[in-house]
């Protein structure tokens, strides 16, 4: 296969932080002409048959995802992990303790939000939350923009949910080798999401990539509604110099709320392997 494929291997639904159910995404996806698509919630696979599913009924081929949170050099990172096994009895654990620390977080992201006079949170949040297990920042976003607190998701990010502000919560993911060995360990294939949002030293992506790559990854997104066009050019070399396959996904998660639609980004540059042609054997 090409590069030329139009491929969307990164999305969220309401099974994680996103607004539409795997069926409403797969029929978005094969409208906007998506030929291989894969829905990647965050540290949760109970997508995945559901989309599965509904790939096959609208004539798309599927690919199984997920995309895990990471604490490296102390920052979040995420790996999405491609064509995984969701049988997977180690993956399944894994994700499941991913998630565990989410409530108790969350509780005290409330805490810190009523500090500054934002009472209720924790319960607002909740009502936006599809899946228990998986209450995010993004659900105290649109939280906070329905009652008014703020304009939109990213004024809430930038006032309240990032590091310095009151309802950011310190929290540590899984590691970097827990999260690639669990996805290459369920078949699957590793790849870093959106490298440029991390915003790391040239030292500390070195070290990243250097790592991802010792632990058995093999995968890089260099098309994401996270980066810009520059940033593109800046992986695909990443992804050259350290050998690495390359991914595209818009990252979609809310018709109202994502700038970057299923399926509309530019295809991958030439000259690099895109993952979809180390995973031929696991495309449904
Ligand atoms: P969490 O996993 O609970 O830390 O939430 C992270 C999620 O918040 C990401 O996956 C995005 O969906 C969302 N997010 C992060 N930063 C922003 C931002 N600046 N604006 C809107 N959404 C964001
Ligand atoms: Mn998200
Ligand atoms: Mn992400
Ligand atoms: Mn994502």
């Amino acid at each position: 296969m090409t590069s030329i494929l139009n491929a969307d291997l990164h999305c969220h639904s309401v099974v994680s932080d996103g607004t539409l159910t795997p069926e409403a995404l797969a029929e978005r996806a094969a409208s906007n002409g998506v030929e291989l698509w894969a829905l990647t919630d965050h540290d949760e696979i109970g997508g995945q048959a559901r989309a599965a599913a509904a790939a096959k009924a609208v004539g798309m081929r599927y690919i199984t995802g997920v995309e895990i949170s990471v604490t490296f050099l102390g920052k979040t990172v995420h790996i999405v992990g491609l064509g995984i096994d969701t049988d997977n009895a180690e993956l399944r654990e894994g994700l499941e303790q991913t998630r565990g620390g989410r409530r108790l977080r969350a509780q005290d992201m409330a805490d810190g939000l009523a500090k500054v006079g934002i009472k209720g949170a924790f319960e607002g949040a909740l009502q936006y939350v599809g899946n228990p297990d998986l209450i995010s920042r993004t659900h105290f976003a649109r939280h906070l923009v329905e009652t008014g607190v703020c304009k939109e998701t990213n004024e809430v990010f930038r006032k309240y949910l990032t590091e310095g502000k009151p309802g950011y919560v310190e929290h540590r993911w899984a590691t970097l080798k827990d999260a690639v060995g669990w996805i290459t360990g369920a078949g699957g294939m590793a790849v870093v999401a959106h490298p440029a949002r991390y915003k790391f030293t040239p030292n500390e992506e070195f070290a990243l990539f250097t790592e991802f790559k010792g632990h058995g990854g093999r995968g890089v997104e260099v098309v994401t509604g996270s980066h810009s066009a520059a940033e593109y050019v800046t992986y695909a070399a990443t992804a050259q110099e350290f050998g690495l396959a390359a991914s595209r996904g818009s990252d979609f998660h809310s018709p109202l709320e994502s700038h970057t639609e299923l399926g509309t980004l530019p295809y991958l540059p030439g000259g690099l392997t895109p993952v979809w042609e180390l995973l031929a054997t696991r495309i449904q």
